[in-house]
């Protein structure tokens, strides 16, 4: 038996955090591969690790602010430092300093320094060996290369117990390249997979997966089990659980995931599965969250059903300026897509629709902005009469407007799209009438 468990940058922020995750390792033996995160915050207004890093590395050419912002990230290590007294602190932070300041050293390289750092230490704090992502986490056209990474995996020694830095790994000409915000995550599911582990345990610094986040609803109810495809939703809709690419590498071979809490170790957290145990009336609901700003680009075409090709046509457009679709909804004349507002990078949002219409023979294309998706998301949520209509009245009943709804036969999610200023109020709404009742 092996278990992966992964920590993240609020539950080791600080020496007497880090103490609090090892002896959850200790005690259990079968917890044989660490990943961690870079520190995270200690407390309110305080920084993070990688934000900092990546405050150095903005500000390389400045001294005066380089210093200042490295001196942050040498208090917070050598604070941290002092659990393992034979660590050698200031060389590694030193090597760190002229790595950023003086060398062609990448962003990616330097945002990955919190990682590397906290890994080495806590691995000699554990007695554990550290071993390097950079062994054996591969990344092709910028994205994680599985294929590659197990081949490199299979030279490790899998007997071992090893802390590993979370976040990142290398590309094609061995520079090093981070996941997205939050990857250490998918780091996880990469060590699980490679190391064949029955379990991951993803340490953080709450009690589990909620219905709705807290900070919204108070006292929101904690759920005991997701499903593989009910998270990818979460994430995807704007809850803050997990990354959203952290199933991608244990999607083919499974093994459950639990999310515990580093500060509250004996509560029993929440289970992700590939499929839920317990899907009782009580559990159906998983998670109501949302998201604001979308774009809503509406194209109406007469006769559509009868155009070969103009769907095709239309999203050539969108694939041409590197603008992804978040999802579409169609009528009889129209076509609709949802559009997060952050993708019209290349082109802004009035341009793109003047580029559209000249190269869509449409009979009128129309551009919505700040538009909010809600997401209902639980299980077999089709197969239950009555949940729209609560969630309509529930709506209703606060005043707020429903622009646009969609749910798929066999998915587990209703999505309803709403005006940005009504997203958190309509997330309340819904809480209130369908959980709280
Ligand atoms: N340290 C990185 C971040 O703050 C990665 C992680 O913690 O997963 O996003």
């Amino acid at each position: 038996m092996a278990t992966v468990c992964k920590f993240g940058g609020t539950s080791l922020a600080a020496a007497e955090n880090i103490q609090r995750c090892c002896k959850i390792v200790q005690a259990d033996e079968n917890r044989r591969f660490v990943v961690v995160s870079a520190p995270g915050k200690r407390h309110k207004g305080d920084r993070k690790v990688t934000d900092l890093l990546h405050d150095c590395y903005v500000n390389r050419f400045d001294e005066a602010v380089f210093n200042a912002t490295f001196s942050a990230i040498e208090n917070i290590f050598s604070e941290i430092a002092a659990i393992v007294p034979t660590f050698p602190i200031a060389e590694e932070l030193q090597i760190i300093r002229a790595q950023i300041r003086f060398s062609e050293a990448n962003l990616d390289f330097v945002l990955s320094r919190g990682e590397y750092l906290n890994a080495k230490l806590i691995a000699a704090y554990l007695g554990y060996e550290f071993l390097d992502a950079t062994a054996f986490i591969r990344f092709k056209n910028g994205e994680l290369d599985m294929l590659a990474t197990r081949a490199e995996a299979c030279a490790l020694d899998k007997n071992k117990r090893y802390v590993i830095p979370g976040f990142y790994g290398v590309d094609e000409r061995g520079h090093v390249k981070t996941f997205s915000r939050g990857g250490s995550d998918i780091t996880g599911s990469v060590v699980a997979n490679v190391f064949g582990c029955d379990l991951y345990e993803n340490w953080t610094d709450v009690d589990g997966i909620y219905v709705s986040d807290p900070k919204l609803m108070e006292n929101a109810k904690k759920v005991s089990q997701v499903s593989f495809r009910e998270l990818r939703e979460m994430s995807y809709m704007g809850a803050s659980v997990l990354h959203a690419e952290t199933l991608l590498p244990i999607y083919e071979n499974p093994i459950p995931i639990v999310i515990k809490n580093s500060f509250n170790p004996e509560k029993c957290g929440t289970q992700i599965l590939k499929k839920r145990t317990e899907v009782s009336d009580k559990e159906a609901i998983t998670c109501i969250t949302g998201k604001n700003d979308y774009t809503c680009i509406q194209i109406s075409k007469m006769m559509l059903d009868k155009q070969l090709g103009f769907v095709k046509k239309a999203t050539a457009v969108f694939e041409e300026y590197h603008i992804n679709i978040s999802h579409t909804h169609s009528g009889l004349d129209n076509l609709c897509f949802f559009v997060e507002h952050s993708q019209y990078a290349e082109i802004s949002f009035a341009n793109f629709l003047k580029v559209l219409a000249e190269r869509v023979d449409a009979d009128g294309i129309q551009g919505h902005e700040k538009i909010a998706l809600l997401a209902v998301i639980g299980h077999n949520l089709s197969g239950k009469i009555g949940v729209l209509a609560k969630i309509f009245n529930a709506l209703k009943n606060s005043g707020v407007n429903v622009k646009t709804i969609y749910q798929s036969i066999s998915e587990c999610n209703i999505i309803i799209g709403v005006e940005d200023e009504h997203l958190t109020s309509g997330i309340q709404a819904i809480y209130r009438d369908l959980i709280e009742e």
